[in-house]
């Protein structure tokens, strides 16, 4: 059979070879070949199977040749023997070396674990209904293979929140637990269904940004700069952490309360802690100063919201309105805290409008008597006038007749014996200043222990089996406890029950 091909076989698998009096094609739709012979005047007439060459050629011969048995091979007929095809037949095809792992880059890597992925997936999906009933909905949740030493890890079908939620509890945990993006490191190789350190490291930015915008952290200049001495040890190796001590030297960080409160209220109303229908929120404002290993010294000033009783004792729910290292005293408190006090100024008098509800704010101070005093620019405990509520002095203080009232306005206070400044919150009127129960307990215990023991010598059996029988007692209860005798000394001491 003689006649022209036109193809460009294999780019185009549509086929057609024509003579003068036939033309055959074969045309694919979805990749299912049709086979088409078109005959007869300017090729009107057509017969056309999906079936096979051969059956296309059998219904066109019953077409023209009615009844009569005449055959003609269906693969001619469709030049399937073309040139072209033979050509592609015998090309010797050339195989793809791939590259060693070793070799190629990290990008080539993903891509190729990618595609492994993709059709071991195809595979599973396929396997598993051999398996599995479809509505179990059997899932691939992960590939993993190595090659050479390489590892390769492959999340299928993961949930997007689910990681998300996952990334954001590593943090929460990773911050808590102070772990350094070191130590996290050293982890992850351990572990390696720890997401890796620089997706947390990224979630923490991302939060930190978020945070930022909602609660925006400002740095206030400290008046003095506290001096570190370089030729000491240090006690802290950890780079980071070093790193954010050196540099927050001088700075002190403060947040505005009332974004605080815009960012917790919602919450507070949802959890049912605070009444729309009521809009009254008491916060307690306190402070502390604590040492943060032996040369840095932080000062805090915390709120809480004393309405979440639930919550009064977890620190996660004390917020921090500012943060200094440095010393606590009356100077610096002064600087770092007066746009807070200026906030709690407004607080006090308009309050706060929060998505169109107006919250009344009650404003009480607790903390240990020490950070109570500076904050009323008052005396230390021990001084002639010692109480920051009324005028008692040291001597009337075992005057039982005397009335224990609060007798002191926070507005002039000032103008009383032992107070060297005005409040620096003067906003919180004196009755709403409360010490710590904590502290207070502490030490009357302290003085109720002392007596005791004064008894105990009073009546002369102050001697070494009460003393071993009240050491053991204490080792009992588990509290640290020893008598002990200063050289050239009668009196004993004991350890303090202060903590
Ligand atoms: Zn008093």
């Amino acid at each position: 059979m003689n006649g022209k091909e036109i193809s460009n076989y294999p780019e185009n698998s549509n086929i057609v070879w024509k003579n003068n009096k036939l033309q055959c094609s074969i045309n694919y739709v979805n990749d299912k070949p049709t086979y088409v012979v078109k005959f007869g005047n300017n090729f009107s007439n057509q017969v056309v199977s999906s079936k096979s060459p051969s059956d296309a050629t059998t219904l066109f011969h019953n077409q023209i040749n009615q009844g009569v048995n005449t055959r003609t091979s269906g693969v001619l007929l469709f030049g399937l023997h073309l040139e072209s095809i033979h050509q592609y037949r015998i090309k010797p095809h050339k195989k793809r070396i791939l590259k060693p792992v070793n070799e190629a880059s990290h990008s080539t890597l993903t891509k190729r674990a990618k595609s492994m992925t993709k059709q071991v997936l195809d595979d599973f999906t396929n396997i598993s209904k051999n398996h599995y009933n479809p509505v179990d909905k059997p899932i691939l949740e992960k590939v993993q293979f190595s090659v050479n030493n390489y590892k390769f890890k492959v999340n299928v079908n993961e949930n997007l929140i689910t990681k998300e939620c996952k990334n954001e509890a590593m943090v929460m945990v990773v911050d808590n637990g102070q772990i350094s993006r070191d130590a996290y490191r050293k982890l992850t190789t351990i572990e390696d269904e720890l997401p890796r350190e620089w997706t947390i490291a990224e979630k923490r930015t991302q939060i930190n940004i978020r945070m930022n915008d909602r609660i925006k952290i400002n740095t206030v200049i400290m008046p003095q700069h506290m001096d570190i001495n370089s030729n000491e040890s240090y006690d802290i190796f950890d780079p980071e952490v070093i790193e954010e001590v050196t540099t927050s030297v001088g700075k002190g960080g403060k947040r505005s309360i009332k974004d605080v409160l815009k960012f917790i209220v919602p919450n507070l109303i949802k959890r049912g802690v605070l009444n729309l229908h009521e809009p009254i929120i008491s916060i307690r404002i306190s402070g502390d100063g604590r040492n943060v290993g032996k040369k840095v010294k932080h000062v805090m000033i915390t709120f809480a919201i004393l309405e979440d009783i639930e919550n009064i004792h977890n620190p996660n729910y004390h917020y921090t309105v500012v943060l200094y290292p440095g010393l606590e005293n009356y100077e610096s408190l002064d600087i770092l805290t007066i746009s807070f006090r200026e906030e709690l100024q407004e607080l006090k008098e308009i309050g706060i409008n929060i998505n169109g509800v107006n919250w009344t704010i009650n404003m009480y101070f607790s903390s240990d008597w020490k950070f109570l005093t500076i904050c009323l620019g008052f005396n230390s405990a021990n001084s002639l006038f010692f109480c920051p509520w009324c005028t008692i002095t040291k001597k009337e203080i075992s005057d039982i007749k005397k009335k224990w009232l609060i007798s002191k306005q926070i507005d002039n206070i000032n103008q009383y014996n032992g107070h060297h400044s005005t409040s620096l919150f003067n906003m919180i009127s004196l009755e709403n200043w409360i010490p710590d129960e904590l502290h207070i307990m502490l030490r009357i215990t302290d003085r109720l222990w002392s007596l005791l023991l004064h008894e105990i010598e009073e009546t002369g059996y102050f001697n070494d089996v009460a003393r071993e029988i009240i050491v053991k007692e204490m080792n009992r209860i588990k509290v640290n406890f020893h008598f002990w005798q200063e050289k050239e000394c009668q009196s004993w001491s004991f350890t303090s029950l202060m903590g």
